[in-house]
């Protein structure tokens, strides 16, 4: 048997995907530190206990879904009560799901592993969409011989996989292609605000990049101008799709990586220093492809 499952933070991916477990038939216990998300998992069929250390007591998986990585290291180390990797039965599996950085990613896999127990750090993308149709993306650094484990476990939440490498190579892998993605789409905006001033309409522009070498996400799917991609945010007033808040605190991530990293990086630090300040006046709930209209509203008439 594979054992109980503690679910720590049903927030709006964790909830969800605490659901998909209990219907794939695995025997999940929940916790959260705020009462509305205990109550929201509960209604929507996911036992709950009133603390972290009884959910994870005698649990075979502590899977966490936490705002950050300090959080993360506060549960593991705990904070004026014991902490989970003491109470734990020795040899449990800790996955942890949240986007944290990198470097406490690796801290709290040597932590587990220096308690006895054995450590996975699976970030997802795919958004909430993603999380409850069960459609995630899991980018996993975990040994080898827990992927047999990991697998049966995340497939029920995700439909792809990658294995990309050892512990703290799945947030790796996860804040550069944030930090990317986040790079493109100002470059995208640029693109669409330079035709604009030019005369090009935007499906003349869009027909050209969407079949050329300035190809990408941001422009063939999340196209920051309305029209030529009729799903992407653009069409909704940039209703998320991806909130700027989120790609900022991505971003945030991939600046502290470039740093320990010693990168000699210039669009990285600056795309996270213009989501910043997006998400900080007014765009932390908006998609982060409305960072075109910043653009727009800056140049000259
Ligand atoms: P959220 O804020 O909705 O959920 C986090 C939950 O953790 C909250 O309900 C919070 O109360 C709970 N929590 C905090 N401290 C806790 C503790 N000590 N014990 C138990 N619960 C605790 O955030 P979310 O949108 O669900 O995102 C979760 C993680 O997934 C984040 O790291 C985020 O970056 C990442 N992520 C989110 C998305 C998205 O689209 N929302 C997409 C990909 C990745």
């Amino acid at each position: 048997t594979a054992g109980r499952i503690a679910f720590l933070g049903l927030g709006h991916m964790g909830g969800p995907m605490a659901v998909n477990l209990i219907k794939a038939g695995f025997d999940v216990v929940g916790f959260d530190v705020i009462p509305a998300a205990v109550a929201a998992a509960t209604e929507a069929g996911v036992p709950c206990t009133s603390t972290a250390v009884e959910a994870a007591t005698g649990a075979a998986v502590v899977l966490t879904m936490f705002p950050s990585g300090a959080i993360l290291l506060d549960a593991y180390n705990g904070v004026g009560e014991p902490g989970l990797l003491e109470i734990a039965e020795p040899n449990t599996l800790f996955l942890d799901c949240s986007t944290i950085d990198v470097a406490q990613a690796r801290e709290a896999a040597a932590l587990a592993l220096s308690a006895g127990h054995r450590s996975a750090d699976a970030p997802v993308s795919g958004g909430v969409v993603g999380a409850e149709a069960g459609t995630l993306t899991f980018m996993i650094g975990a040994e080898a011989h827990d992927m047999e484990q990991l697998t049966g476990l995340l497939e029920v939440m995700g439909k792809k996989l990658v294995h990309c490498g050892g512990h703290g190579a799945g947030q790796a892998a996860k804040i550069c292609n944030n930090m990317l993605l986040g790079i493109s789409m100002i470059g995208a905006a640029e693109a669409f605000v330079l035709g604009e001033k030019l005369g090009l309409s935007h499906q003349a522009l869009f027909d050209v990049i969407s079949t050329a070498s300035g190809q990408c996400w941001s422009v063939t799917t999340n196209c920051p101008v309305p029209g030529p991609v009729p799903a992407s945010p653009a069409n909704r007033d940039y209703v998320p799709g991806f909130a700027g808040a989120l790609m900022a605190k991505d971003l945030g991530l991939a600046l502290n990586a470039l740093e320990n990293a010693g990168v000699a990086a210039q669009l990285g630090p600056l795309a996270a220093q213009i989501y910043r300040k997006f998400s900080d006046e007014g765009g932390a709930g908006r998609d982060f492809s409305g960072i075109i209209t910043e653009i727009r509203g800056k140049s000259q008439d």
